[in-house]
């Protein structure tokens, strides 16, 4: 799922105290899971803002909402009849769901109250870690199930850098090795062969590097 944090709220109290009314709407999805974006965390920085703005002698009218998904038009619509009660919106859902709702309010000013941080799974509560980078070609069959591009701090894909120390990243310490993972677990599998057989050069078009991408799927458009 998208892993997500909430941005320090004297970054949020910047990007709104303009606004006399403010919507701050969550998102149900992935935020919700990664406790970052949910109705949650809606009420707690609706009230810190409402506090805030009272202290400095400027109360505003500071509402609370969240949709099921902010990156589904069908659920954004449902804010349609009511949006124009306010000057502002503050989203917590992640960088899709910010962008989709600016897109179809064109005239109303949203700002995001999370900053968006990876495709990740849940260590234990709290404690997220990376796991993929949406590279648009999975090649996870070749590497035991441990992802190279996600979990390699220099997306080695065929072997490590050879700067590892005690199978810790030579990069970031405090994470694994990628390809330390890699061994141990074709090892673990009895495919060390797989070492023999190079990975083949990676096309990156289907990544970033080939521009905005789509997906249309002719099977499931009505
Ligand atoms: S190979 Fe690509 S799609 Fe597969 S886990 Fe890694 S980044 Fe994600
Ligand atoms: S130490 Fe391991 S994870 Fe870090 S960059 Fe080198 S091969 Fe990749």
């Amino acid at each position: 799922m998208i892993r997500a944090v909430g941005k320090p709220l004297e970054e949020v109290i910047g990007m709104v105290q303009d606004y006399p009314r403010i919507l701050v709407a969550g998102c149900d999805g992935c935020v919700t899971v990664c406790e970052a974006g949910g109705l949650k965390e809606v009420k707690v920085l609706a009230a810190a803002l409402r506090l805030y703005f009272t202290q400095q002698g400027e109360p505003k009218q500071i509402d609370e909402t969240s949709l099921t998904r902010q990156c589904d038009k069908e659920y954004l619509a449902q804010l349609g009849d009511r949006i124009d009660g306010y000057d502002a919106v503050l989203s917590l859902a992640c960088g899709c769901g910010v962008q989709f709702l600016a897109d179809m309010y064109t005239t109303k000013p949203v700002y995001p109250g999370v900053d968006t941080t990876f495709l990740g799974v849940t260590e234990e509560r709290g404690v997220y870690t990376e796991r993929c980078q949406a590279c648009g070609r999975c090649i996870l069959a070749d590497t035991g199930g441990v992802c190279p591009i996600a979990r390699c701090s220099k997306r080695m894909l065929n072997g490590p850098c050879g700067g590892s120390d005690k199978g810790k990243c030579e990069v970031n310490p405090e994470m694994p090795c990628g390809w330390q993972l890699i061994y141990e677990r074709l090892k673990a599998l009895g495919q060390l062969d797989r070492f023999e057989q190079p990975i083949t050069p990676k096309d990156w078009t289907t990544s970033r590097d080939g521009g905005v991408r789509k997906i249309v799927r002719e099977d499931l458009r009505v």
